[in-house]
């Protein structure tokens, strides 16, 4: 089976990791534009990017002739300027510090994507040239990055998106010296403004401080990130949009994935999840005949659970009493789905069920969601809850 990919960007690369972990005699084509680098951020991972990784590296000797026998990386010679990540700190949220974490027993990964995505394409054959749906595939990922980067959105790239609820458009990229601590975490510390991810890598600390062009002015972000973090190396300026494709499936053949399928902003870094998410369900109508239409209405529901669990972490406002943060409390609502997760976690029914089947909220783990939950909204001890009810 030949499967063409468009783009050599986290999407592009994992999309072509997942194909070749699980189908290892499927022939694998990426094609890049020279002229269009990937996107420089993207550090920060769930357990499971690790768990795709092994996949890959301990495919079946089917794919032995194309990539080589077996690929090994460990933690301390990986050229990804890797650390280990074992959660998500969050500090000056909904009034206090508190700690989303993997458990004891599992951990992800902070990297550099373009150090990344350059080691891996090594095993691929990867062809520099800009192309369009007329290539030679029996399928198409068309992981071209962001459909709005760099230019005005025209009218028609709108039709083809919805929009998704999020207070944050725009980031200031900086980085300063490396750190080291005992226990390796991303840091999600509140700002005036809206908030700033801190992920050490192992060269350098990497940082972005989130905010909204239409509450906050650029020098007054730079201002406001320099008298809260101190000395930093400014990088870079971007905007965003928080959107999702309507229909990311073309002729039953060609699938969108990575900013060219949605992006949502980072607070929980949950775009490679969602990426891995999406090329599973592509493979299950692929190669177990899973229905597409059911494949695409899951996956649209997560995308927009996400969203919405996101805007929940601003719910319950932040030690900022700001024009930012007045504005990121008021757009949450709760749906029926989270008013009934919630009903069962109190209740001690950790598994949420519909239909019959255990069902997580959005891409995340039931434990997930009433640990921020606890920790943000009832200031509750999620540790004894837990042992009282289970
Ligand atoms: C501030 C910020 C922080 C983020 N942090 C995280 C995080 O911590 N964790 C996380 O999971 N995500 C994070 N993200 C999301 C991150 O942007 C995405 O994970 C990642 O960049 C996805 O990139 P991509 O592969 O879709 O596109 P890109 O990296 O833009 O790659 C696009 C590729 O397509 C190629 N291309 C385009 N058009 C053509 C064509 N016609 N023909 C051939 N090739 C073409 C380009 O050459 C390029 O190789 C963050 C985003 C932002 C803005």
């Amino acid at each position: 089976m030949k499967v063409a990919i468009i783009g050599k960007g986290l999407a592009g690369i994992l999309t072509a990791m997942a194909w070749k972990a699980h189908v290892p005699s499927s022939e694998i084509e990426i094609y890049y534009d020279p002229d269009a680098p990937i996107e420089p951020v993207g550090s920060g991972s769930w357990p499971n990017l690790l768990d795709l990784i092994t996949q890959f590296e301990e495919r079946s000797p089917e794919s032995w002739s194309s990539i080589g026998p077996m690929l090994y990386n460990n933690w301390r010679d990986a050229k990804w300027d890797q650390t280990v990540k074992t959660g998500i700190s969050y500090s000056g949220w909904g009034g206090k510090d508190w700690f989303h974490d993997f458990g004891i027993n599992r951990v992800a990964m902070h990297f550099d994507p373009k150090m990344f995505c350059d080691d891996m394409s090594q095993y691929f054959k990867c062809i520099p040239k800009k192309v369009g749906y007329n290539i030679d595939a029996d399928y198409i990922y068309d992981c071209g990055g962001s459909p709005f980067s760099g230019r005005e959105c025209s009218s028609e790239s709108w039709d083809r998106y919805t929009l998704l609820q999020n207070p944050l458009n725009r980031v200031l990229l900086a980085e300063t010296d490396p750190y080291t601590r005992v226990y390796c975490t991303t840091d999600n510390v509140a700002t005036k403004d809206g908030w700033c991810f801190v992920i050490p890598l192992q060269s350098r600390t990497s940082m972005g401080y989130l905010f909204n062009s239409d509450i906050t002015t650029d020098e007054e972000a730079l201002e406001n990130f320099h008298e809260q973090f101190g000395e930093a190396k400014v990088t870079g300026w971007r905007s965003f949009h928080n959107y999702c494709a309507k229909n990311p499936v073309m002729d039953g053949r060609i699938f969108m994935n990575g900013n060219k399928y949605f992006f949502i902003e980072p607070l929980e870094a949950t775009s490679i999840t969602g990426y891995m998410v999406w090329i599973e369900r592509t493979l299950r109508y692929i190669m177990q005949g899973a229905s597409i239409q059911e494949m695409v209405a899951d996956n649209q529901r997560d995308i927009c659970e996400n969203a919405n669990f996101l805007l929940y972490h601003y719910a319950h406002g932040s030690k900022y009493d700001t024009p930012f943060w007045d504005y990121a409390k008021s757009l949450w609502k709760p749906t029926d789905t989270w008013n009934n997760i919630l009903k069962d976690a109190k209740q001690g029914n950790w598994k949420h069920r519909v239909q019959g089947t255990a069902y997580n909220y959005s891409y995340f783990s039931f434990l997930s969601v009433i640990a921020t939950y606890c920790n943000m909204e009832t200031q509750q001890d999620f540790k004894s809850l837990l042992r009282n009810n289970w």
